[in-house]
This record gives C-alpha cells, structure tokens and sequence, in this order.
C-alpha cells in the first residue's frame, strides 16, 4: 500500500504498473532481445519514377519476437530513445545490413542503395564516421551503396556542429545524406543550408492528405532547384503515383509497391519489378 498524500491508502495492483515500469521492463526485454540476436532489418524499395527502376532499399528494425512474431519500431519506440539501447540497435543495423549487402554483392542482386536510419545517440558518439568507414571496409561494401537518413530534428538538436562535421565526412566519402521526414519537424530548408543533404524525404503525413498538394509540390520545387533528389514516402494509391510524377518527384516509397519485407525476398522481388 502507498499513501496518495491525500490520508487515504492506495494498493496498486499489477495492472495498474505505471509507465515507468512498463518501459524500464520493455528496455530490459530488448537488451537480452539484442544479445539474443533476436532484432533484424526489413527492406522497402525505393522506385526511381523517372528510370521506372529500383533505386535501393530503406533498411527497417525488426524485432523478431519469440511470442509476439515480427513486431515493427513502434512497439519498442522507447529503445530507439535510450542512449545506451539506440546505440546497440543502431550496431545491429549496421551489422545486418552491411552484412546482407556483401551477400547481395556476392550473389549479383541488382539492389542499388541501402538507406539506414541514424539515431541522434550515434551522431553523439563523435565517432559515427570514422566507425562507418571502419565498417565499410570491414565488409568491403563500397560508400556508394550506402545512404544514410537523419531527421530534421537531429540536426537541429544537441551538438549541431558534430553533426554537420560528421555529414560532412560522410558525404565526402561517397555515402549520400538524406533528409528523413521532411516538413514535421521545426527546421527550414534555409536552416539545413549549411548541411551537405543529397536526398529530401517528404514525409507521408503531406503525400496522403491531398490538401497539402501545394506542400509537396513546393517541397519539389524547391529540393530539386537546391540540387537535392526528392523522395515521396508513403505512397499507397495509383493516384499518389501520378500526381508525383507530375510534379516532377524522383523517387517513391509505399505499400503501393511493397511492403518492408524480409532480405530473402529482396532479390525476387527485384526480378519481378523490371520484368513487370
Ligand atoms: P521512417 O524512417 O519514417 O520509416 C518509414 C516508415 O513508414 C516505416 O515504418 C515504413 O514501414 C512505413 N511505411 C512505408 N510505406 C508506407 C505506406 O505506404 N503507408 C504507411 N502508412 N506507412 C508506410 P516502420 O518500419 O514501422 O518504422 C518506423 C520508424 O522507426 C521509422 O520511420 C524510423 O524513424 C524508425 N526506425 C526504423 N528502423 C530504424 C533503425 O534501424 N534505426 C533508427 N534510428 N530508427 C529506425
Ligand atoms: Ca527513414
Ligand atoms: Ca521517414
Ligand atoms: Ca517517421
């Protein structure tokens, strides 16, 4: 029983465990998920309108449940905001995918890129591009497979300045710099001059609701006159597709293509896409 301040005693019973203790046993759940290798990447295709090709594949977290099956970022969100835990997830990313592309290299799959999302804990680290390079070489995967998503707020956040020299030398060394979920953060484009950014992500909360056509479209305009390629995510309707490709996007992302699937259905699908 606890006091509530108020001269009554409250009993809590299991199913009134606060939040607190909800995600302290989340966190513990994912740390031995992860030395149990039981997290992995799923891959979505990025399409090339203009090429009407694949362009590559956004790398997703996973975790592979042994009760709950495959369970995406959303229920283990809290992980991604620990330092220590975002960290190791974004090794395992690293890992996975490097990994998965040398196999790919060595099997001849035609996957262009692979875009991994980087969490501001690994910008934090001051480290993230020497140990890219490191891992890069590690599994002999040229910089020119590998493309990096950071969000608006990453830049904006704690330590602008290691995160810009970091960009930096990433972009330097081949790896393209995307621009993740463009427009639902507090940045402006103005702000994110002084960033090398290769790729614009507009986020799906703008391709889905049609009222902020002129949104996107500006968002296009103004990427593409900044020399940046825009992506269009979320993108689940043969409309969607159309409306995009008239206003000049480059490259889409959304169920309307496929889903994040597993690795071992990366190459079939491949197959499948430029023999459609
Ligand atoms: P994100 O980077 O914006 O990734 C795109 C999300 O949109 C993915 O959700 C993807 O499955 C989903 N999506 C793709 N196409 C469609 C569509 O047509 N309709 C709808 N409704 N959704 C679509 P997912 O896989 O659940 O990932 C959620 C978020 O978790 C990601 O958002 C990203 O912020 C984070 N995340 C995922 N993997 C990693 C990782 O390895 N590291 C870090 N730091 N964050 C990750
Ligand atoms: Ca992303
Ligand atoms: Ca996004
Ligand atoms: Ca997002």
């Amino acid at each position: 029983a606890k006091y509530d301040g108020r001269n009554r005693s409250v009993v809590f019973r299991p199913a009134m465990r606060t939040e607190v203790e909800q995600r302290v046993e989340l966190l513990r759940e994912v740390r031995l998920a992860i030395s149990q290798g039981e997290f992995d990447l799923f891959y979505q295709p990025v399409v090339d309108l203009a090429g009407n090709s694949v362009a590559g594949f956004e790398a997703l977290m996973r975790w592979n449940h042994p009760e709950q099956g495959v369970l995406p970022p959303a229920a283990f969100m809290a992980a991604f905001e620990d330092n220590d835990l975002s960290l190791q997830l974004g090794e395992v990313a690293f890992e996975r995918a490097l990994g998965q592309m040398r196999a790919w290299l060595d099997q001849g799959v035609e996957f262009g890129r692979v875009a991994i999302n980087i969490s501001s804990a690994q910008f934090r680290t001051g480290r993230l591009a020497a140990e890219i390079a490191a891992k890069l070489a590690r599994w002999n995967v040229p910089a020119d497979r590998l493309t990096i998503e950071v969000t608006e707020n990453v830049y904006m956040g704690w330590g602008a300045e290691v995160v810009s020299d970091t960009v930096k030398q990433l972009h330097d060394a081949g790896v393209l710099i995307a621009l993740d979920d463009f427009g639902t953060g507090y940045a402006s484009l103005a702000n994110l001059r002084q960033f090398p950014i290769d790729r614009l992500k507009i986020d799906k909360s703008f391709v889905q609701n049609s009222q902020d056509d002129a949104i996107v479209r500006a968002v296009i305009n103004l990427g593409s006159s900044m020399g940046m390629k825009v992506v269009a995510e979320g993108v689940e309707r043969p409309d969607q597709v159309a409306t995009l490709t008239q206003y000049g996007c480059d490259q889409v992302q959304g169920y309307h293509f496929a889903r994040p699937m597993p690795a071992a259905e990366v190459a079939g699908f491949i197959d499948a896409f430029s023999t459609r």
